[in-house]
């Protein structure tokens, strides 16, 4: 049996985009992961997908079952841009934004993310900034960090606090300040 070794990444099979390998199967054989155009993931090995005898995410399930990180992302594009969103007083109307390079593309969002840890969603290292790549052309024109990582519970909120007791840190100094002046 011939073994695919060429890089795939990126090229289109169907309905499927190649994203990058994972782990090999049992017998030494290349698999990739895939990403859908229904937003669904799969891993596939490279033997189906240049024989071009997988093409969706799967069957009956195609158009179904959109994986947890294209919900995640379907969502934050909510919340930041669809003022009927019941979050959206809490970013988009802050000004809270996905950057340039991951609302143009699930798949750029997925290639700097990765899948999601089972148990994990997504963070924002700080708190008060935005849904963004650190390296698409919006970022680098604004100076915006890679600002995003799957995170637990316990991580998200002591996250929050760390951050909202420097909130408070800085609002004390600068009412002192005031008030020694
Ligand atoms: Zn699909
Ligand atoms: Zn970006």
């Amino acid at each position: 049996m011939r073994r695919i070794t060429e890089n795939l990444s990126g090229r289109k099979f169907g309905r499927l985009t190649a994203l990058r390998k994972t782990e090999p199967t049992p017998y030494g054989g290349v698999v990739w992961l895939c990403c859908c155009a229904c937003g669904g993931l799969r891993k596939v090995s490279a033997k189906n997908l240049v024989a071009g005898l997988v093409r969706t995410c799967g069957g009956h399930r195609h158009g179904k079952s959109k994986s947890p990180e294209y919900r995640t992302w379907a969502r934050i594009k909510n919340r930041c841009y669809n003022p009927k969103s019941a979050s959206y007083a809490y970013y988009g109307k802050l000004g809270i934004t996905m950057c340039w390079g991951w609302r143009e593309s699930f798949q750029n969002f997925l290639n700097d993310l990765h899948e999601r840890p089972a148990g994990m969603n997504i963070d924002r290292i700080d708190p008060y900034s935005h849904y963004s790549c650190g390296h698409c052309k919006e970022c680098d024109a604004y100076g915006w960090p890679a600002n995003c990582k799957w995170a637990t519970r316990q991580e998200q909120i002591a996250n929050r606090s760390k951050h909202s007791l420097k909130g408070m840190l800085l609002e004390r100094i600068a009412s002192d300040f005031l008030a020694a002046k």
